[in-house]
């Protein structure tokens, strides 16, 4: 990484953001070498512009980069208390407008696209619908009638 910013990251100086290409093969051999340091990404300032210099889902990123574990580009674990607008700009793709859309944008690290979202919205009222209707909430609805 490189800018004045770097030089007033928490990360500055430590090792453990990265890790040699043998010393790993999956996703969570990476949690266990460098999920200790992701804390580390909590108080820091930069996250955004860590994500924007290092653009994780481009380059294939293993690692981590603002507040987030990478793995082949794809996020692979993320701190609780990040934000949406620290992500990409997300890219529209087939599946946009649906569930599954928005966890193809939480996959490649962006930010949902407002279809997606609105998608993933319906489907949760619609689950919910669903289990009111359930044969056991039946029942106990109409033994409360
Ligand atoms: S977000 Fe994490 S990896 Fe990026 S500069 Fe800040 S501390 Fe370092
Ligand atoms: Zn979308």
């Amino acid at each position: 990484m490189s800018g004045g910013w770097t030089l007033r990251a928490p990360c500055r100086g430590q090792d453990g953001f990265t890790v040699n290409e043998d010393d790993w093969t999956n996703g969570g051999d990476l949690k266990r070498l460098l999920g200790p340091q992701l804390a580390t990404c909590g108080p820091c300032p930069y996250r955004a512009v860590c994500i924007a210099t290092v653009k994780p889902a481009q380059a294939k990123f293993d690692g981590i980069a603002g507040g987030r574990l990478w793995c082949n580009g794809e996020v692979i674990a993320v701190l609780d208390d990040v934000f949406e607008g620290e992500l990409a700009e997300p890219k529209l793709r087939a599946s946009c407008g649906t569930e599954a859309g928005a966890k193809d944008h939480k996959r490649h690290g962006e930010r949902v696209c407002p279809s997606c979202r609105q998608g993933a919205r319906e489907m949760a009222a619609r689950r919910k619908t669903d289990k009111a209707k359930e044969p056991g909430q039946l029942q106990l609805d109409f033994g409360t009638t």
